[in-house]
């Protein structure tokens, strides 16, 4: 009988495990022994990381957007959809429509969610550029200001180890913003404060979740005058006075409070009672190897929802999407998965308007820093121009 692989969520993850997938297994999808569907609630795809572009005013963000069927290779069904709900007993996904799709195996890839609204005031005060509407935001505040202070704020998962979404996106954004008040003419003018919380990960008391890089951030922010504070954990946010309040027990009076909110994984997935997260944030027991979801034995997981301890990254799921779509195409033929995921995250860092900075990691082997570039620069935005829909598309 045709054997059906369901993949839930059409962003990084999502995308690139349905196209390897299909590549894998087109002798079985030829045969019409193997069907791949892929439902998203959403008809666009979303490159995330344009919005920290958007947020300094260098693109309104239309390239970053794709319609998702183009994205699939030919062979993957596509529907617009949202799940709802899931019975693993029975092997089924609901969705809001009423529809139910089968399974033989199932890939959850749904990512994460900024939850500002768990911080009393945050959601009125503080700005993000995690999501394209909150940059666009920021893109306006930050073109009419002209003097004050901009207040960087961190928070992390209440669940321990667990990193909230892309852990460098702060210090990049804190870097792209000193470049763009000087490109302005009004560095000056602007106080630039990062804070980051005591917890941080694995890291206390640091400015980063790596130690490594936390030891090296703090010459680069003196080079650019950004001050830079340890252990203030944001936990209340007076959106009137413009005060931020920290668990520690300080204030910081702030003109723009740019945070990094906490990460929850989405609804359905909070609401599917897989997950043993700390305060109901959603995030998936995952093996860290196979990649399966813990107590499932055919449950695939990736990307921003894991609860694993490493970024929550585009450079990650690069890594992780063979790994999947391996196992699963191993399990369909042989009965068993042949892959193991070892941690590797890849990336290129944006550290400031025009600087790049390579950076890779694995379970076993910390960042190493190394100084950003013209040229790794020239490759991120090369990236953001193009190369991600090749890897979207599961090419590189
Ligand atoms: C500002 C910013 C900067 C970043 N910078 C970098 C960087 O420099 N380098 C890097 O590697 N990564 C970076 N990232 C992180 C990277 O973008 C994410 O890790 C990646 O997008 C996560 O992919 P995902 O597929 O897990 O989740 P997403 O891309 O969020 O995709 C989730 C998908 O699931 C769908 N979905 C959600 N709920 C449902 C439901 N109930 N039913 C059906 N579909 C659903 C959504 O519509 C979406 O299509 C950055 C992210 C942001 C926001």
């Amino acid at each position: 009988m045709r054997k059906k692989i369901l993949i839930v969520g059409g962003g990084t993850a999502g995308t690139m495990t349905a196209n390897n997938l299909a590549k894998k297994l087109m002798p079985e999808i030829d045969k019409d022994e193997v069907e791949i569907t892929l439902i998203s609630n959403s008809k666009n795809h979303y490159y995330r990381p344009g919005a920290m572009y958007v947020a300094f005013g260098k693109s309104e963000g239309y390239e970053f957007v794709r319609e998702q069927r183009s994205l699939l290779m030919s062979e993957i069904k596509f529907e617009v959809e949202e799940a709802v709900e899931i019975d693993t007993k029975n092997n089924f996904i609901k969705v809001k429509s009423g529809k139910k799709f089968d399974y033989d195996f199932l890939v959850l890839a749904t990512g994460c969610e900024a939850a500002p609204e768990r911080i009393p005031g945050l959601a009125e005060g503080g700005d993000i550029f995690y999501t394209y509407e909150g940059a666009m935001k920021l893109a306006k505040k930050f073109h009419k200001l002209e003097k004050g202070r901009v207040l960087v704020t961190v928070n992390f998962p209440k669940t321990p180890n667990i990193p909230h979404q892309c852990g460098i996106a702060p210090v990049e954004t804190t870097i792209m913003l000193h470049d763009f008040l000087v490109e302005r003419g009004i560095r000056d003018n602007v106080e630039i404060i990062y804070t980051y919380p005591t917890e941080a990960q694995a890291v206390t008391n640091g400015l980063f979740l790596q130690e490594p890089t936390s030891k090296v951030l703090p010459s680069i922010f003196d080079g650019a005058g950004i001050k830079h504070k340890t252990g203030f954990t944001l936990n209340k946010v007076d959106a009137e006075n413009k005060v931020a309040y920290s668990q520690e027990g300080e204030k910081i009076e702030f003109d723009i409070l740019m945070s990094t909110p906490p990460f929850v994984a989405v609804e359905f997935i909070r609401n599917s009672g897989l997950s043993k997260a700390l305060d109901n944030e959603g995030w998936l027991p995952t093996d860290k190897k196979t990649l399966k979801v813990i107590g499932q034995n055919n449950i695939y997981t990736l990307g921003d929802t894991v609860d694993l301890p490493v970024s929550k990254a585009g450079g990650t799921i690069h890594n992780q999407t063979d790994v999947v779509a391996d196992n699963i195409a191993s399990e369909l033929r042989h009965g068993y998965p042949t892959e193991s995921y070892d941690g590797l995250v890849i990336a290129i860092a944006q550290m400031g308007l025009s600087c790049g900075m390579p950076l890779w990691y694995d379970y076993n082997e910390d960042v190493k820093p190394t100084p950003c570039s013209k040229l790794g620069s020239f490759v991120r935005k090369g990236f953001n121009k193009g190369i991600y829909w090749a890897a979207a598309r599961g090419m590189i």
